[in-house]
């Protein structure tokens, strides 16, 4: 099922700073659909999207911050950022009354990209608590 190749997923993804498909959707190098941009963000719409709405927010310079568990004190204007253009995300996407913001931090959390991402989603009732 869905839940089991994810947290397979998830576990064969391991986090050694190396290069992911998010260096390559920055650079352009792939496509992607970008619904926010300035010079240390990038927002775009997940290729499989988990709401009616599903986006992530990344930092252009990942600067060792492969996941939220570990950052450091360094991290914490970045951090803000991010956090403040998920606002925006949300506001351009007229979802800002109710929208959720996850961030999945290593494998037990079933991370599978190791480049820190805010994910932003709604467009639809969301449950609690989530899986
Ligand atoms: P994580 O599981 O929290 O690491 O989230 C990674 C997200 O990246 C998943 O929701 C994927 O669907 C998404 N993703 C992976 N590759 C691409 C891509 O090439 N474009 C857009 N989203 C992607």
């Amino acid at each position: 099922n869905d839940e089991e190749a994810s947290a397979t997923a998830a576990a064969t993804n391991v986090d050694i700073g190396a290069p992911t498909i998010f260096d390559k959707i920055i650079a352009k190098e792939i496509p992607s659909s970008i619904v926010y941009e300035d010079d240390k963000v990038l927002a775009f719409r997940d290729i499989s999207p988990q709401a009616p709405i599903h986006i992530l927010v990344i930092p252009k310079s990942r600067d060792g911050l492969t996941q939220l568990g570990r950052a450091e004190q360094r991290h914490e204007e970045i951090l803000g950022h991010l956090l403040y253009a998920a606002k925006i995300v949300a506001e351009k996407e007229g979802i800002v009354d109710g929208f959720r913001v996850v961030i999945n931090s290593g494998p037990t959390a079933c991370q599978s990209v190791y480049h820190l991402h805010l994910h932003v989603l709604g467009g639809r009732q969301m449950k609690w608590p989530p899986g």
